[in-house]
């Protein structure tokens, strides 16, 4: 069969290009995702998220040294599977702030992409299970929902930021970004809503549309110019795959401008470094990566307040048990189920520090596990000025490319993410955590200046999993992607994912990928924009 559009990537975007595009019948897809399918039990229930930092479905990455972290390697989960990071995230469901997007049209030069004009597309995504408002809607594919089972410790971190002077707000994606409350989850009546179920699912028996597992793009082709289709290695063997319309490249924030640099479009000499016959150059692609990096504290509890208590075996089975019977208990949660959003520059426009509090120790990999039941409370500086890179080590489509976040290297995230670990430090200090809190464990006591909590962070911190901009759109000539997130230079060929975005929201990133892919979906089917929102 001939495909109108070829799809490369299963992640959030991919899933949401697929179905709405094959929404006409007469409109041909085809969706590769290099991993396999989401059978296993694990991805659909909540608490699964803890064994997904460890390298279940990922494709087993890590960064080159971070020079600014004293020379770190941080292991760096993508997700390699159809839903992409979706079936394998934390579920927490942040939109970031207004002036996030404002700043794609004032700073970045993208028409189209304000505030007021990305809400519909995050509405229309949408099936909220409690707000209706101007902010918020339900009947759209993916299910978002609050913590159906919030435990005590989680209002005692509530209580406890209030009184370190942080307000409560229940609604972090409506008119305030600002304060401290329970997340909004991408969860269904306890079960995650993956862009694979919420997107694919409702498309499942349509004849025009074909989702392939297991099948990695290895090149995309092109013709004159002009992009014709993928080169793909699947079970079968290598065969080429043609596209009558366009390919989009939906790999994902790393896995795109890999796969643009081995089909010759990228920086020209860094392709010739790497053994790749030139065929576009286009210095942008895989520049300005950006992510969010995470600093933690760890506290030892005075009891079994956390699911900490759940890793014994008779309690994990007991667990499995109530969730599969009643749909309760520790399995719906999703570990981090509240946090916030508050400032570390206090001059900054809106919050640049997100927490998440994680109902235990060890939940994710690389992060220390206590021996009693744990709390983590982590802070992340959501923009960061400092610019890495995604490049290719080698011709080689097996290799693993070379991610360099190139964290801290400008000093002004390394002084505003130790302000965040302070943050994070005074909120579980206050005395609505005494019950709950034994003592601080990590960082400890005794680490007190800033280069004693720097060397504590260049020990542990984490990527918080955001990475962005590698595709970045804008007008200028030196934009990877137009604003119709076409790639420049050639055609037939889009970008639709994370990598686009040309700043990282302040936020978790897979409801801002939902919204683009949801936007692009109209573009490619030449479909006016939603109208603007009127808030
Ligand atoms: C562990 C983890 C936890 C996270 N937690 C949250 C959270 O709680 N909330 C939140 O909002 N965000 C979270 N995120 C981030 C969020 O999931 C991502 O921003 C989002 O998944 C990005 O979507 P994407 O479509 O751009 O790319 P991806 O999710 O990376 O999907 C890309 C897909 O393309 C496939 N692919 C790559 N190369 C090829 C190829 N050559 N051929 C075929 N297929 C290919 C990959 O296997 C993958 O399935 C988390 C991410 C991770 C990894």
């Amino acid at each position: 069969m001939g495909y109108d559009y070829v799809i490369a990537g299963g992640g959030p975007a991919g899933c949401v290009l697929a179905g709405r595009l094959s929404e006409d019948p007469a409109i041909k897809v085809l969706l590769l995702e290099a991993g396999g399918r989401d059978w296993n039990p694990l991805f659909k229930m909540p608490a699964g998220f803890a064994k997904m930092t460890k390298g279940v479905a990922s494709w087993g990455w890590s960064t080159v040294p971070q020079k600014h972290l004293d020379g770190r390697v941080i292991w760096y989960t993508q997700a390699k599977i159809i839903g992409g990071g979706s079936t394998i995230n934390a579920q927490l469901y942040t939109r970031g702030n207004a002036k996030d997007y404002d700043a794609w049209v004032s700073q970045a030069g993208c028409p189209g992409w304000s505030y007021k004009e990305v809400l519909p597309y995050f509405k229309r995504s949408e099936d909220n299970q409690r707000l209706v408002n101007a902010y918020h809607g339900y009947g759209g594919p993916m299910g978002v929902s609050y913590p159906v089972n919030p435990v005590p410790i989680s209002f005692a971190f509530l209580r406890a930021a209030q009184e370190a002077g942080i307000p409560f707000n229940d609604d972090f994606n409506g008119a305030e970004q600002d304060g401290i409350g329970h997340y909004q989850l991408t969860t269904r009546d306890a079960v995650r809503s993956s862009a694979a179920s919420a997107f694919l699912g409702p498309a499942r028996r349509r004849r025009n549309l074909t989702v392939r597992t297991g099948a990695q793009a290895l090149k995309v082709l092109i013709e004159n110019g002009r992009a014709v289709g993928a080169i793909v290695a699947a079970s079968g063997g290598v065969e080429t795959i043609r596209a009558e319309r366009e390919v989009i490249v939906s790999c994902g924030a790393i896995g795109s401008p890999r796969l643009l640099q081995l089909s010759g479009i990228g920086p020209a000499d860094e392709l010739r470094k790497a053994g790749v016959a030139v065929v576009h150059d286009l210095p942008a692609v895989g520049a300005n990566l950006q992510d969010h990096l995470d600093l933690y504290v760890i506290a030892e509890c005075t009891g079994d307040h956390t699911y900490d208590r759940v890793a014994r075996l008779h309690r994990t089975i007991w667990a499995g048990v109530q969730y599969l019977l009643f749909k309760t208990g520790p399995v719906t949660s999703t570990l981090f189920e509240t946090g916030g959003f508050w400032y570390a520059d206090p001059e900054a426009r809106s919050p640049d520090i997100q927490f998440h509090l994680g109902l235990g120790s060890g939940i994710e990999a690389g992060v220390a596990q206590m021996r009693n039941p744990g709390v983590t409370l982590n802070s992340a500086f959501l923009r960061p000025r400092s610019r890495g890179t995604v490049r290719l080590a080698s011709a080689d489509p097996a290799a693993a490319p070379l991610i360099d976040p190139n964290y801290w290297a400008d000093p002004y995230d390394r002084q505003c993410a130790l302000k965040g670990l302070r943050l994070a430090r005074e909120i579980m200090r206050q005395p609505a955590l005494k019950p709950f809190v034994l003592a601080e464990r990590l960082p400890g006591a005794g680490l007190e200046s800033d280069e004693e909590l720097a060397q504590y962070a260049y020990r542990s911190c984490k990527t918080d999993h955001h990475p962005v901009g590698t595709c970045a759109m804008g007008s200028g000539e030196g934009a990877a992607t137009t604003p119709d997130l076409r790639l420049r230079g050639l055609d037939g060929l889009r970008v639709v994912d994370a990598s686009v975005m040309p700043f990282v929201p302040s936020c978790n990133t897979n409801a801002p990928t939902v919204m683009v892919a949801e936007k692009a979906a109209d573009m490619i089917l030449g479909r006016p924009p939603l109208p603007a929102a009127n808030v």
